[in-house]
């Protein structure tokens, strides 16, 4: 038994891990088609960060719209594009819809050893995917991951609320306190997993988008653990070998 985290490595635990940025590669993509949307607008006078600043206040509005994904992407672009220059240019906006639908298309690339650490937990502990975005696109990215084979259950959701975990935990009829939430996301995956009870394991990405942000310490009220590691390599330290718990860093509430 790990006195540290109350993992005993004998103990089957439920994993949940998020997908976009914690399984494979997916912001930076976002992030490329901002840089070649910022080169085709080629303004002469707004700065990067004031166009960035228009596209997050249509995105916001997107977002209610259309969801999470390149589909409300391609949307959120076309509008700021719109709103910035005043074109009604269907070949312009076409043009620019399309840096955004192209990322559809994108091969996945999975975060070194994902593969290798997800098939070295299966055998001992539940693996559950829980993603949240537009259905189709989730699902289509789960497909040609190449990892779903190793999963025992996949939720796409349309945000990852509160709600969201308590209602997994129900569904999956998991024990909260072996109940383990693995993502990038502050706001998604780590903040709403320990308000519902489970435990959390942080792993930061340094291309997380920025509107998943949130800052955030530990809270006394929270019944469950909280975990911080640097790769996604350490989980099977975390869960299998009790002698390599040093890299684990336990989050230390904010100062
Ligand atoms: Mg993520």
């Amino acid at each position: 038994m790990n006195e540290r985290y109350g993992i005993s490595p004998l103990d089957q635990q439920h994993l949940l891990f998020d997908a976009d940025d914690t399984l494979w590669e997916n912001n930076v993509h976002f992030e490329r088609a901002f840089d070649s949307f910022v080169a085709y607008l080629n303004h002469e006078s707004l700065s990067v960060a004031e166009i960035r600043a228009i596209l997050d206040d249509i995105e916001r509005a997107t977002l209610i719209s259309h969801g999470y994904g390149a589909r409300g992407f391609s949307h959120t672009l076309r509008e700021t594009f719109r709103h910035i220059t005043g074109t009604r240019d269907e070949a312009q906006l076409a043009t620019v819809e399309a840096l955004g639908l192209r990322l559809l298309d994108l091969e996945i690339e999975l975060i070194a050893d994902v593969r290798r650490t997800l098939e070295a937990l299966r055998p001992h502990h539940d693996l559950f995917l829980v993603t949240k975005g537009h259905l189709d696109e989730q699902r289509r990215k789960i497909e040609r991951s190449g990892v779903a084979d190793l999963f025992d259950a996949t939720i796409v959701t349309e945000e990852k609320r509160v709600d969201t975990y308590r209602e997994t935990v129900a569904t999956l009829d998991l024990e909260p306190a072996r109940t383990w939430m693995i993502g990038n996301s502050p706001k998604s995956d780590i903040l709403p997993a320990m308000e519902a009870g489970i435990n959390a394991i942080f792993i930061p990405h340094e291309m997380t988008w920025h509107m998943e942000h949130v800052e955030f310490a530990h809270n006394p009220a929270w019944s469950g653990r909280l975990v911080e590691l640097g790769g996604f390599t350490e989980l099977t330290s975390l869960f299998r070998h009790r002698d390599a718990m040093g890299e684990a860093r336990e989050r230390r509430p904010a100062t």
